[in-house]
């Protein structure tokens, strides 16, 4: 990542010139930090690193990471940095986050954040992370989070809410029946938010404090968001 001259997909915002490195995606359970990095996925061309993926994954396919992190993402709590981290690690080193990526969910703590600045530091030619974060109300984030509903085929995302399926339970572009995510209880949430708050909450200071850090209101229209986010990325890497 030594150039900042490298285009994005041909005809598609072909204005962003910069390779968009390391780009951190913050802001509570619900915010819509997946939503928003499929977004910039295909704005950037560029992949999606989500630790909760990549830990779902392990669970469904029973790795001894997977039976490890089960229990403790069932109760809302935060798998342990040296896990998540070598997880992480092994994800970063695919040639295909090259100009850059999108961290979903990653860094969660402080001891992650050191972790993953000292990693990049110690690669001259990688571009330092720069974080966004995402801003909605506690009220809002519940409805998002409970009504919350994806399809195991496509991945698709509704809300029953604020945007649910053409038929109830079934997703519109497969008819596969839709899930709900064993987490994404009203119980479950209240203690992701305590875990967030007391834990994510220094990782927000510690970027600020760098300087490689900024905020976008997260209750506008889905490619508005995502469009402040690819603002606020070119306005942190010209800085
Ligand atoms: P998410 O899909 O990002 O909401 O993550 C779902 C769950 O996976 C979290 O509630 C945690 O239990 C676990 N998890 C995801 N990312 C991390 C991380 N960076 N550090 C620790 N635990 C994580």
């Amino acid at each position: 990542m030594s150039s900042l001259a490298t285009s994005v997909k041909p005809g598609r915002d072909a204005e962003i010139k910069i390779a968009p490195g390391p780009i951190l995606l913050l802001g509570a359970p619900g915010v819509g930090k997946g939503t928003q990095s499929k977004e910039l996925v295909k704005i950037w061309d560029i992949p999606q690193v989500s630790t909760g993926d990549l830990l779902r994954a392990n669970v469904d396919q029973g790795t001894p990471l997977g039976k490890v992190a089960r229990e403790i993402m069932a109760r809302g709590e935060l798998v342990p940095d040296s896990l998540v981290n070598d997880m992480v690690a092994v994800r970063l080193s695919a040639p295909d986050t090259v100009r850059g990526y999108i961290l979903d969910g990653f860094p969660r703590t402080l001891g992650q954040a050191c972790w993953l600045d000292a990693r990049l530091s110690a690669q001259p030619e990688a571009l330092s992370v720069v974080a966004v974060s995402i801003q909605v109300n506690y009220n809002q984030l519940l409805r998002r989070i409970t009504g919350r509903r994806i399809c195991p085929v496509s991945q698709t995302i509704y809300n029953i809410y604020v945007n649910p399926p053409r038929r109830e339970g079934v997703c519109d572009l497969d008819g596969a029946a839709l899930v709900q995510r064993a987490d994404d209880t009203e119980e479950v949430f209240k203690e992701r938010i305590r875990a967030y708050a007391a834990l994510t909450a220094p990782v927000v200071e510690h970027y600020r404090t760098l300087g490689r850090f900024a905020e976008v209101d997260g209750d506008r229209p889905i490619a508005v968001i995502a469009s402040g986010i690819v603002a606020a990325v070119e306005g942190l890497r010209k800085t």
